[in-house]
């Protein structure tokens, strides 16, 4: 069965999601208060409506109920996005998507139960401040508030060392996850493989080990 997407709120980061899902052939339904940016979408989305969502009436009518996966877009209205996604699990929504604005508003909608809370400029910034430190960082994601993935290129201190020569989990405290090479991906490689020039290692661990690991080896 096809999924439905609904995205409230059309501001540069749900408009992108609306527009991102859309371009991949989900069925989204965009919502703003704004008519501006509802016009800007009807092209876009399946459906795009004039709506505030802090008004159950209004979600109601909307058949909200029947969408699986709902985003909040709504930016700087911490209060109306909070709003929103309680009444949206209210209406028993299975999934629910909200960008938080900041720590506290995080905590608020995760306590209140939305089931993914993102962070987007707080994330990006982490991502290329990693990326700023070093230039063979290519990405970082966060896991926890102390462990994180990381994707470096190998470099020269790395190739024509196999995994157990550079004794990355004793002394880093890290695992090499997987090794991206050209087309191939290899997943879980053995302690023998030896890293060649070009290679992109996914490495898994705490923090602090994974920035001994970027400072000696990358
Ligand atoms: P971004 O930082 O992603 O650009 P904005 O704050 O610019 O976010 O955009 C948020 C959007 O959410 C705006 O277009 C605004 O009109 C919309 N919005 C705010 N409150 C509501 C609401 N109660 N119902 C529907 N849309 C809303």
């Amino acid at each position: 069965m096809k999924k439905e997407f609904a995205v409230i709120g059309l501001g540069r980061f749900g408009g992108s999601i609306c527009k991102e899902l859309s371009k991949e052939g989900w069925d989204v339904l965009a919502i703003d208060l704004d008519p501006d940016k509802v016009n800007e979408f009807k092209d876009i989305a399946s459906h795009a409506v004039i709506a505030d969502t802090t008004d159950e009436k209004v979600l109601k009518e909307l058949g909200i109920r029947n969408i699986d996966h709902v985003i909040v877009a709504i930016g700087d209205n911490i209060q109306s996005s909070i709003l929103t996604t309680l009444m949206l699990k209210e209406l028993g929504i299975k999934k629910i998507t909200v960008k938080a604005q900041n720590d506290y508003h995080e905590k608020v909608l995760n306590k209140i139960g939305a089931d993914h809370v993102v962070h987007p400029e707080r994330d990006m910034g982490k991502r290329i401040a990693h990326s700023i430190i070093s230039s063979n960082v290519l990405d970082y994601l966060e896991l926890s508030d102390d462990h994180s993935v990381v994707e470096v290129k190998a470099g020269l201190k790395m190739s024509g060392n196999s995994l157990v020569d550079l004794d990355i989990r004793a002394k880093y405290g890290c695992n090499v996850v997987a090794i991206k090479r050209g087309r191939e991906v290899i997943v879980s490689p053995m302690a023998t493989e030896e890293i060649v020039d070009g290679d992109i290692l996914i490495v898994i661990g705490a923090d602090k080990d994974i920035s001994r690991f970027e400072k000696n080896l990358v």
